[in-house]
Order: structure tokens, then sequence, then C-alpha cells
């Protein structure tokens, strides 16, 4: 086998495996270096979003969504169930064989491109030469006409609460706990403490989420993030904000935390604590001094608009670089790297990247937000929509939350969509379409939206933004 490629990948998450397999399909001889391995020794394919990221805590978000629905919300639909059991390491295997089928998929997919997958951990030296070292310290020595750097992200830790692994935990450990906690504490009420907040919540535990910001969900439309506060707080949820943890305190049995807020110092105590203050990206050892490559003071890779680092033909995608860690736009950044590799001119629209999440009912969003408009001086208008005026709402009994639509004052342009409620990530992807075609309010009104769905709210929005709405009083929106 030879030792240079076309084009060598390090990292094997979805922006990573993503770009490889669009490298082999345009013809470029590919290779992908992931470090981490599985029990029987083979690479650990697909990241974090595969192994111990979107999928495993979709999985158990829809195993407990289940259980929640079955204990509590189907004697209202004159359905009685007695008995209903939990049975946790079943609910885990479950969610186990979900990971090994996806990762077992994309292991297929590698080898159907005739894309050569290497072992071990791949850091980038001067001249695109990539050092890769096996995990018996093994070295040997690549080179590629491109290198792509797709190394992923890992969880932020703070020093008042230091991960054990047994009682305090980051999201990869609050994946896997072997019995439902009394008492979970969830320091961070951002994507992972309120997803994974809610798993243990609907399977029984009293959750209680510390968060640092005095505002909900500060990167969301306040009104949004407002109605998906109330609808949190009616399930349980127990989120306090402006709470600074300055300490923590393990026995074999319970984590103590301390935390002020205001004035005040508090302590709760809990059998089980999850971390989840964000994610910092990985580029510790990924590329050498000489190598041409930097990053910023938090670490992540300097590259423009189309992904390319400061040295030529080298690339980097996915978290390791600035926008949102999100699985769907390191895959979309992998694409555009493999388009442009092979010579297309390929870009990736950054203003409509959704964001979701899955909570039930799901916050999702695309484009600007009312705060952003306003600081940006734009003029703009809203068009809201309850779903407690639509009949499929009412029918599922999913009647929380809104659809917003917010649209340029003057031209018409969708600017953005912001949905908490039932299939919000379904709506909003609409509004990607919708977005991406340059599309105006008036072009969603001038449509035909089924009857009973979820998106005749999107439908009615639309409407509301010009004072037409059919199935609501129009009043002022702003
Ligand atoms: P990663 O998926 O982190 O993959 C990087 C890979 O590179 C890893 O396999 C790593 O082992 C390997 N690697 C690192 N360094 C080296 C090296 N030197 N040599 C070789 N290999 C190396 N995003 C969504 O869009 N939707 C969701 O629902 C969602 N849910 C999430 C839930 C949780 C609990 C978490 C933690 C994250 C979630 N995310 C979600 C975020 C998503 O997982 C990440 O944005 C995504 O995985 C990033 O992809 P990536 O390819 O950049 O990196
Ligand atoms: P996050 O940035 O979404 O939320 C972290 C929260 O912790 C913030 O609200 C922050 O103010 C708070 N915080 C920080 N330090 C704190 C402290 N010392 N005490 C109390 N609160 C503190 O990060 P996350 O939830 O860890 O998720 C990491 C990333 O993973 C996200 O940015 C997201 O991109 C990705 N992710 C996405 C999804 C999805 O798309 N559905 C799901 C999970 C994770």
């Amino acid at each position: 086998m030879s030792n240079h490629f076309e084009v060598i990948v390090i990292g094997s998450g979805p922006a990573g495996y993503v770009c490889a397999i669009r490298c082999a399909q345009l013809g470029l001889s590919t290779a992908l270096i992931e470090k981490e391995t599985d029990a029987s020794d083979k690479p650990q394919l697909g990241g974090t979003c595969l192994n111990v990221g979107c999928i495993p805590s979709k999985a158990l978000l829809d195993s407990s969504q289940r259980y929640a629905d079955t204990k509590s919300h189907l004697a209202e639909h004159g359905i009685g169930v007695n008995d209903v059991t939990l049975n946790i390491p079943e609910m885990m295997t479950r969610k186990e064989k979900i990971v090994s089928q996806l990762t077992g998929g994309v292991a297929g997919l590698l080898k159907h491109n005739k894309i050569t997958v290497l072992s071990g951990a791949g850091q980038l030296l001067a001249g695109r030469q990539v050092e890769l070292t096996d995990a018996e310290g093994q070295v040997a020595l690549y080179s590629a006409d491109n290198v792509v750097l797709a190394s992923g992200s890992e969880p932020v830790e703070i020093p008042p609460a230091p991960i054990d692994g047994d009682r305090v935990v980051d999201s990869t450990g609050a994946l896997c706990f072997d019995a439902v906690p009394t008492r979970l504490g969830v320091i961070g009420a951002g994507v992972i403490g309120l997803e994974l907040g809610s798993v243990w919540a609907r399977l029984g535990a009293e959750v209680v989420i510390l968060e640092a910001m005095e505002q909900f969900l500060p990167a969301m439309d306040e009104q949004i993030a407002k109605e998906s506060a109330k609808i949190f707080a009616k399930q349980g949820l127990d989120i306090r904000l402006g709470a600074r943890v300055t300490g923590v305190e393990v026995t074999p049995e319970q984590v103590t935390v301390g935390y002020s807020s205001g004035d005040a110092e508090h302590t709760e105590t809990f059998d089980r604590l999850i971390v989840a203050v964000g994610r910092r990206p990985r580029t510790d050892k990924l590329f050498s001094g000489d190598s041409g490559v930097s990053t910023d003071e938090r670490g992540f890779v300097f590259v423009n608009e189309h992904c390319a680092t400061e040295a030529p033909g080298v690339w980097a995608v996915g978290d390791i670089v600035r926008g949102p860690m999100l699985a769907h736009k390191g895959s979309e950044e992998g694409v555009m790297v493999a388009e442009r590799i092979h010579g297309k001119a390929a870009q990736l629209n950054y203003e409509v990247v959704p964001s979701i999440i899955y909570t039930h009912p799901e916050v999702a969003a695309v484009g600007k937000n009312e705060q952003e408009l306003k600081a940006e001086g734009v003029d703009y208008k809203v068009g809201t929509f309850p779903f407690a005026a639509i009949g499929r709402a009412q029918a599922s009994g999913e009647t929380d939350g809104l659809v917003k639509i917010v649209s340029d004052a003057d031209s018409d342009q969708i600017l953005g969509a912001h949905v908490v409620g039932p299939s919000a990530a379904d709506l909003v992807q609409q509004i990607v379409i919708a977005m991406e075609m340059a599309a105006s309010t008036e072009d969603l009104q001038l449509m035909v939206f089924g009857h009973p769905t979820m998106s005749e709210a999107v439908h009615e929005a639309a409407l509301a933004a010009d004072g037409r709405a059919i199935h609501m009083v129009n009043r002022p929106q702003r």
C-alpha cells in the first residue's frame, strides 16, 4: 500500500467521515484516520455524534418519552395501562444496538467507497505529512495532496466539579447510568443539560438544573426561550438561573453541590451530578508547530469561509472550527471541502443552519431572532401562531408552544423562524428550505398546507405577519 493519498482526513465523526465519502465519490484516493478503537480493536467510527452524542441521546429521549407517555398521558385517551415497568439495562442495550448498527453502517460505506481506514492518532506535520501513532505506539508516516482536520470536541470541565465518572459525570456518563437517580443535579441549562435532564426526569428522577447565566437560553429568540422555560417548569424541571457553582463534595452515595445565587449561598444534595457546561475543540497534538495551522485562544482552528486553514492544502471542519457545534453543520462543511478539493466552487450558507433542542416539545430555530434584528437595526415584521389553535395539535394533545416567523418589513423576505412545540425541528426545516430559496412570507401565505397538520402553524404564522391569520384574532405582533 502506498503511503501517499490525494486526501487524508483525520477524525471519523460526521464532519470527517462524510468528507471522506464525498472525496471518494469524486474519485480522490482517500484515507480516514481514527484514534478510538472498539472492543475488538477496530477503529470506533462515527465520532461523538454516533457513539456518545446525537444518536444515543436521541435513543434515550425516545425511550424515556414512551415511558412518560405510557405512565401519564394514556388515561386521557381512555387507555388504561397497569404495571408499567422500567428496565434500564434493556433501554441501554437498545441504545447500544442502535449505535452499533449505525457505526457498522459507516464502516460499510467507507469500505464500499474504497476508503482506507487507518487506526491510530494522526498528527499533521509540515508539508502535508501525517504521522500516525497506533495503539501500540508504532509510528508510520503518510503524505497527502490535501489534509482535512476533523478531530471534533470534548466536554469542558470546571474546577469546582471535577468529573469522577461515577457520581459526577459528563454527557457520556449521563448516557449510561445503570439506574434512575432519585435526585439528579445538572450544571448548565444548555442543550445537553435540557436533553439529558429531560431523559432522567421522564424516567422519574427529580431534576435540578443550575445555570450560571441570569437568562435562560440566551442565544434563542427571547419569546421562544420564555415560552420554553414555562413548558419545562410545567414538566417539573427545576431550572435555577444565576446559580454559580462554588464547590462539590462527593461521598460514596451522594454529591453535595454548593452554589451562590445573588448574595445567598446554597447547597443541594443529589445522588448523581451531570456537568454540561459546553464543549471545547480537540486540537491538542493535532498538528506540529511548523505545520502552518494555528488556533485562536480557545483552540478553534483558524479557517476562512470555505474551511481552508492558513496552510496550503490543509482544511478543517466540524467542531474544531468556528460556528455552532452541530453534526449537520460539520457534515456540510465536509462536503464543501471535498468539492473544493475536487476543484468546484462549493459554498455553505451558514445563515440557514438550523439548531434544535430535542426536548418534548422540541425547540428549534433558523436564521435571525428578534433581538438580533433589533441590534442590527433591521426593520422587520413578526408573525406568530400558537399550537393551541391548530386542530392537529389539539387532536394530539400537543398544544404547548408557538411558531414565530420574522421577515424583512420592506422586502418581505423571511429572515428567521423560531419554534417551540410539536415537530418543531421539522417545521423549522420547512423554513430552512424557504430561506435557502429566498422565499418571502407571501410565498408561504400562498402555499397550500395539508389539513390537519402541525405545518398549518407555519402557514398561519406567515399569514399573521400581515394580520391575515384565519384561526385567531389578529393583533399587532410587535
Ligand atoms: P466528532 O464527532 O467529535 O468526531 C471527531 C473524531 O475524531 C472522533 O472519533 C475522535 O476520536 C477522532 N479524533 C480526534 N483526534 C484525533 C486524532 N488526532 N487522530 C485520529 N482521530 C482523532 N449535534 C447535532 O447536530 N444534533 C444533536 O442532536 C446532537 N446531540 C448531541 C448530544 C450530545 C450528548 C453531544 C455530546 C453532542 C451532540 N451533538 C449534536 C453535537 C455533535 O455530536 C457534534 O457537533 C459532532 O459530533 C461534531 O462532529 P465532528 O466530526 O466535528 O467531531
Ligand atoms: P451549551 O453551550 O449548550 O450550554 C452550556 C450551559 O452551561 C450554558 O447555558 C452556560 O451558560 C452554562 N454554564 C457554563 N459554565 C457554567 C457554570 N460554571 N455553572 C453553571 N452553568 C454554566 O453546552 P452543552 O449543553 O454542554 O452542549 C455542548 C455543545 O454540544 C452545544 O453547544 C451543542 O452545539 C452541542 N449539542 C447539540 C445538541 C443538539 O443539537 N440537539 C445536543 C447536545 C449537544
